[in-house]
């Protein structure tokens, strides 16, 4: 097998992994694993950008469109220093399985740009962001792929690069992107789809827990996701027991209050400089992971949970609102320590299935109710986690095989029947 650091194309060893566990458990054939181990269309661009001092600095964008056998790909570009093809093609790899998993008809991609955003000022990131687009533009569409928010981009960003799209094209195209602006096609609801798909999923989990306080919830990662999915269980009576950014962790047994965080972080402060007081102590985001709590939810950035600290972890349950937050090798001794992990393909797909329904919109030029979209939403997660359930019963796996296979199984019938 060919090492995905050594060759970007391919995906990396921990979904192989998973690939392999399927192939083996349904006697699938190689040829058509093939078609899942690489990418069906990776681009790469450097282009250059005005900076605001005049200097011109060339950046490195990639997409990757890794299989459409359901429909046209979709996934969201992220903007971060580290990004590369390698995290690219995994990324769009898990974006397939996401969307055939929750039944959506689009096939899976992913983007990225690597640029640390909180060095570029408002102009330069307006740049880089119309640059990529014109980049891109002549291997994208509404019904070809259609770019979404992730890492470090969000619906400003999304609204210049509609802009940009339909005055290369030169007709109007709001399909093109989701996770817009409302005022530009973006629907009601896109900003919390993640946190609330990954909620009714909580929600569902714990429906027989009388006394919700009881169930004490660590979150590492308080950006989009992770902050309005505190607040939405908290709201349901959860105590949110650790929350972090980049920057440090705070903690508390009582709980933390939600809503003083949220305002903390609007003003654009880092939980480091937090004052400890009431209770309230500052742990470090290894602490977080390895606290004493009944749910950990990594919500920030992938890799989080290795081999490293996977002993360590004494949460009950682990819902993976981060894309890949455990690599392989924490995922099996997760595994054996009897810790369950609701797999991110399943927990933080609420934001392409709420992506979904602003694309319906957008061809329609018809718009729901924030009402309707939750929803519709909660239809289609709950029956992709129910399924997942019983496959589970069924064939006495995890959470997250039993997700690799129904999803997998959905592409590959996809390719049969188109004879592939
Ligand atoms: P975001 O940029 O809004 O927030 C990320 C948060 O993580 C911030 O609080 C940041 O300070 C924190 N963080 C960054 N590096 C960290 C580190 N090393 N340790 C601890 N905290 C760190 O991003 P988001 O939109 O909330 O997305 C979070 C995760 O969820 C990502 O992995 C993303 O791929 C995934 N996700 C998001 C969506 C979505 O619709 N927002 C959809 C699917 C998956």
């Amino acid at each position: 097998m060919t090492s995905y650091k050594k060759n970007p194309y391919v995906i990396c060893k921990s979904c192989q992994n998973e690939l392999d566990k399927v192939k083996e458990r349904e006697n699938i054939e190689n040829n058509n694993f093939n078609l899942l181990s690489n990418p069906r269309r990776v681009f790469q661009f450097n282009y250059p950008v005005k900076m605001d001092d005049g200097r011109i600095e060339v950046i490195s964008g990639f997409r990757v469109q890794f299989n459409d056998a359901l429909g046209p790909t979709k996934g969201g570009i992220r903007f971060h220093e580290t990004v590369d093809l390698s995290e690219v093609t995994q990324l769009a790899f898990l974006m397939s399985l996401k969307t055939s998993l929750v039944r959506l008809p689009y096939g899976g991609a992913k983007g990225g740009v690597r640029i640390n955003p909180k060095e570029l000022s408002e102009g330069e990131l307006e740049r880089v962001t119309r640059g990529y687009m014109r980049e891109l533009h002549k291997y994208i569409g509404v019904d070809v792929d259609i770019p979404a928010p992730d890492v470090n981009t969000n619906p400003k960003v999304m609204g210049w690069m509609l802009d940009e799209y339909e005055k290369l094209v030169g007709f109007k195209a709001p399909g093109i992107v989701t996770g817009k602006p409302l005022k530009l096609g973006g629907s009601k609801g896109r900003d919390v789809a993640t946190s609330l798909g990954a909620f009714y999923i909580i929600e569902e989990k714990y429906k027989d827990v009388k006394d919700k306080s009881e169930i004490k919830v660590a979150i590492q990662g308080f950006g989009n996701a992770g902050s309005h999915l505190a607040k939405e269980l908290q709201d349901l009576g959860f105590t949110i027991v650790a929350i972090s950014d980049s920057s440090s962790g705070l903690y508390s047994r009582e709980g933390l209050e939600v809503d003083h965080f949220i305002g903390y972080k609007q003003s654009r402060k880092h939980f480091s400089d937090y004052e400890e007081k009431n209770g309230i102590k500052k742990i470090t985001n290894k602490e977080l992971l390895e606290l004493e709590c009944d749910i950990l939810i990594p919500a920030a950035l992938g890799g989080e949970i290795t081999s490293e600290n996977a002993n360590n972890i004494k949460a009950k349950t682990i819902v993976e609102v981060a894309n890949g937050p455990i690599t392989v090798e924490a995922d099996q001794t997760l595994e054996d320590k009897g810790i369950e992990v609701i797999p991110d393909i399943l927990a933080n797909a609420g934001g392409v299935i709420v992506s979904y329904f602003e694309w319906v919109q957008n061809r329609q030029y018809l718009y729901w109710s924030e009402d309707e979209v939750k929803v519709e939403l909660k239809d289609y997660i709950l029956k992709a986690y129910k399924k997942v359930k019983y496959h589970v019963e069924d064939t006495n796996t995890t959470l997250r095989s039993a997700s690799y296979s129904i999803a997998i199984n959905r592409i590959l019938e996809a390719e049969t029947l188109r004879g592939n």
